[in-house]
């Protein structure tokens, strides 16, 4: 496990962003791996929240080259408000075997999408997820702000928000941490909230990258890499 490290960084974004391009860029630079969470299905539209076209379809595999892919669902629906379960098994399955087709890989890992309509999943999401899906591990949107290892990998917990004004203090505690066991630093969000005016920009994600990089017993892998 992790080259035989006791500590892991590792980062999630959704939504497949234009912005996401500069964020690889900056991860690239610092030796970091991430995972993107995309919906098959919204590629290449035009979104809102980032004032701009979604990296697309085409693009995907060029953009994310050395990070992992990972399913959203299709569309991006609330799943618990989905009636029928079939659907659920779809939106996610199916999302998943265009993104394998896509980036010519296994695609085995999962973002629960959220809309700020309520709860994201419930037993019975999960349990169709699990059941029904060739998916492996699914992320929710809830921060623990530790650094244990996850003891569910179907309601996977990150540590914190990239925009949390606790990014930096969480992670001068990890880098000083002496672990005796694995212990993990996760970070989560979307490219646009670098952009979205409260202070966090990509400049500040650069310092945060720059700065809990290259460390020796610290290992970088995308979730897959350090969950499965
Ligand atoms: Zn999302």
């Amino acid at each position: 496990m992790w080259n035989g490290k006791k500590k892991a960084v590792t980062f999630s974004f959704d939504d497949g962003c234009r912005r996401d391009e500069d964020m690889v860029r900056i991860l690239n630079k610092y030796g970091l791996k991430a995972t993107f969470n995309l919906n098959s299905s919204l590629l290449g539209t035009y979104f809102l929240r980032d004032d701009n076209f979604k990296i697309s379809p085409e693009e995907a595999k060029v953009v994310y080259k050395g990070h992992e892919i990972a399913a959203h669902t299709l569309s991006h629906p609330t799943l618990t408000k989905l009636p029928d379960d079939k659907t659920i098994a779809f939106q996610v399955e199916e999302d998943r075997l265009l993104l394998e087709k896509l980036c010519g890989d296994p695609v085995v890992g999962f973002a629960y999408p959220g809309n700020g309509d309520g709860a994201t999943f419930d037993d019975r999401v999960v349990k169709i997820i699990r059941e029904k899906t060739g998916i492996k591990y699914a992320r929710t949107g809830y921060s623990t702000y530790d650094f244990d290892l996850p003891t569910d990998l179907f309601r996977l917990k990150p540590t914190v928000h990239v925009t949390d004004e606790k990014l930096i203090y969480l992670a001068e505690k990890f880098l000083a941490l002496e672990a005796d066991e694995p212990k993990l630093f996760y970070i989560w969000g979307h490219g646009f909230e670098l952009d979205n005016g409260d202070g966090f920009d990509l400049s500040s994600f650069e310092t945060f990258c720059r700065y809990i990089a290259f460390k020796d017993d610290v290992f970088y892998g995308t979730n897959r890499d350090v969950l499965l």
